[in-house]
C-alpha cells in the first residue's frame, strides 16, 4: 500500500488508519477495532470538528478573511481549531476549564491561541467556559464562535469522513459502533453516517460516570450518578448534536475499567492513549459481547481512539496524580 500524499496540511484531517485491537478482541471473542485518531494532526478526533466547523462558518460568509475563531473547549478541539485557524490566517481565542490537563493548556499556548481559563462550573452558572466564550465571542469585532456542543457542522464532519471511512475500511461489514459522548458528535455522526449504509449497525453510546445521557437513553432521566477524572468526555444534556443520535443501546463504564484498558493497550500494543479511549475500549467490548449473546456471528465493532496520551502524562501518567484521584497506579510507574 502507497502511504497517502496530501496536497495541503489541512487534507492531513481525517484518513486515519484502523486498527485491530489484539487484547480487546480477545477479550470480547469477536473483532474490535480502534479508529486512530490520535494520528489527527492536531492528535485528536477533534480536528475533524474544528474543520469541518471553520468550513462551514466561511461558506455561511460568516467567517470572514483575517477573522477570530473563539471556542470554549475541554482542550482537543481548541488545538484542532488552533491549527486550522493558522493555516488558514485566523486568529483563536480559547477558553476552557482550569482542570484540564496542563499539556493541553502548554499545547494551546505553543501553538499561537490566546487562552482564557475560568473555574470549572456547572453549566447553569454564567461563568461556565461554553458561556464565557459565547460572550468573549460577542465581544470581539470580526469573531464567530464556533459553539461545537450545538453547532451541527460538528456532527456533520463525521457523518461525512469518520463513518464512511470506517464503512470502507471494514468493507462493509461492521456489526456495531460505540463511544463516548462530550458534544455527541462522534457518536451522533458516526451513528448517523453507518445507519444511512447499514440502519442494522447497533449503535452504543458508552458513558462515563458523572456524565447524565446513560440514564436518559436507558429511562428518559438526565441524571448523573458518580463522577469521573476522564478529560473531554461526559454530558449532562442534549446537545444539538446529539438531538436524532441513533442510540440503540448504553454502557456506563468506571475510570478504573478504563484506565485497565489504557495500561492494557499500552503495555499490550504499544499504543499510548487518554482515557476516553480506554472507556470506549471497555465500552466496545461490551458491545461485542452483548452482540454475540444476541446471536450475531463473528460480530465486528468499531470504537474511537480519541486522543494521544501524551496529552496526559501529568495526570494518568503520573503516580501522585493518580493516587491523589484514588485511582490505581500503573504497575510499572
Ligand atoms: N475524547 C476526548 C479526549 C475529547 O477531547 C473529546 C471531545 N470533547 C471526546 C472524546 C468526545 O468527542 P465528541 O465531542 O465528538 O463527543
Amino acid at each position: 500500500m502507497t502511504a497517502p500524499v496530501a496536497k495541503n496540511a489541512l487534507d492531513l484531517i481525517g484518513n486515519t488508519p484502523l486498527v485491530l485491537l489484539e487484547g480487546p478482541s480477545e477479550a470480547a471473542g469477536c473483532e474490535i477495532w480502534g479508529k486512530c485518531e490520535f494520528a489527527n494532526p492536531g492528535a485528536s478526533v477533534k480536528d475533524r470538528a474544528a474543520l469541518g466547523i471553520i468550513r462551514d462558518a466561511e461558506a455561511l460568509g460568516e467567517l470572514k478573511p483575517g477573522g477570530t475563531i473563539v471556542e470554549g473547549t475541554a482542550g482537543n478541539t481548541g488545538i484542532g481549531v488552533a491549527l486550522v485557524a493558522n493555516a488558514l490566517g485566523y486568529r483563536t481565542i480559547i477558553v476552557m476549564p482550569d482542570n484540564q490537563s496542563s499539556e493541553k493548556m502548554a499545547t494551546l499556548r505553543a501553538l499561537g491561541a490566546e487562552l482564557v481559563t475560568v473555574p470549572p462550573t456547572k453549566f447553569a452558572n454564567p461563568g461556565h467556559f461554553v458561556h464565557t466564550s459565547r460572550r468573549l465571542a460577542e465581544e470581539t469585532d470580526g469573531a464567530i464562535w464556533a459553539n461545537q456542543f450545538d453547532n451541527t457542522a460538528n456532527r456533520k464532519a463525521h457523518i461525512e469522513t469518520t463513518a464512511p471511512e470506517i464503512w470502507e475500511q471494514l468493507d462493509g461489514r461492521i456489526d456495531g459502533f460505540t463511544c463516548a459522548a462530550g458534544t455527541g458528535g462522534t457518536i451522533a455522526g458516526v451513528g448517523l453516517g453507518l445507519k444511512e449504509r447499514d440502519e442494522n449497525v447497533v449503535i452504543a453510546l458508552t458513558d462515563p460516570h458523572g456524565a447524565a445521557l446513560f440514564n436518559f437513553y436507558a429511562n428518559g432521566e438526565l441524571e448523573a450518578e458518580g463522577s469521573s477524572v476522564a478529560e473531554g468526555i461526559g454530558q449532562g444534556r442534549i446537545t444539538g448534536n446529539l438531538e436524532g443520535a441513533p442510540i440503540d443501546t448504553q454502557f456506563r463504564i468506571s475510570d478504573e475499567e478504563g484506565l485497565e484498558w489504557v495500561a492494557k493497550l499500552l503495555r499490550g500494543e504499544g499504543l499510548c492513549l487518554g482515557l476516553s479511549s480506554g472507556i470506549n475500549v471497555a465500552g466496545a467490548i461490551a458491545l461485542g459481547k452483548k452482540l454475540k449473546s444476541e446471536g450475531r456471528e463473528n460480530p465486528r465493532v468499531a470504537t474511537i481512539l480519541c486522543d494521544t496520551g501524551f496529552r496526559y502524562l501529568s495526570t494518568l501518567y503520573n503516580p501522585k496524580w493518580l493516587a491523589e484521584k484514588e485511582l490505581p497506579v500503573f504497575d510499572w510507574l
